[in-house]
């Protein structure tokens, strides 16, 4: 119990120091610098269970790993690098406007994913 609590702390540590929705790999590899021996099966096993109690939510996009985020406070939406596979939070701002739908039709969630190169990887790296 004491264990499982150290490693949901890492685990949500990590998502919120990398500050964008992660794979259970990457959540892994950055888990270790908190809980050395972390294990990528307790890892998996950690994720799942924290989606059970809905303090964690997956992510799944066509093509795309699995990944994981604590539930948002806002709304956003995700922008997935081409050439890193990296998948970032963008605030809604830069959401597009209303659309049009069909009489009738009621909006009750949306998931929009753009496309393209990070910073890092477009080669306009700040600092
Ligand atoms: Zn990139």
């Amino acid at each position: 119990m004491e264990r499982e609590t150290k490693q949901r702390k890492a685990i949500f540590r990590v998502l919120e120091e990398q500050g964008r929705p992660l794979t259970v790999e990457e959540i892994h590899r950055h888990g270790r610098e908190y809980v050395p021996r972390l294990g990528l099966t307790t890892v998996y096993r950690s994720v799942r269970a924290m989606i059970r109690s809905g303090i964690l939510l997956g992510l799944q996009y066509p093509g795309q790993p699995v990944r994981y985020e604590a539930p948002s406070r806002s709304e956003h939406i995700h922008f997935i690098c081409n050439a890193c596979g990296k998948l970032y939070d963008l605030p809604s701002s830069h959401k597009e406007k209303s659309m049009d739908l069909p009489p009738g039709f009621v909006v009750e969630g949306e998931e929009l994913i753009v496309f393209g190169r990070c910073a890092d990887c477009a080669g306009i790296r700040e600092g």
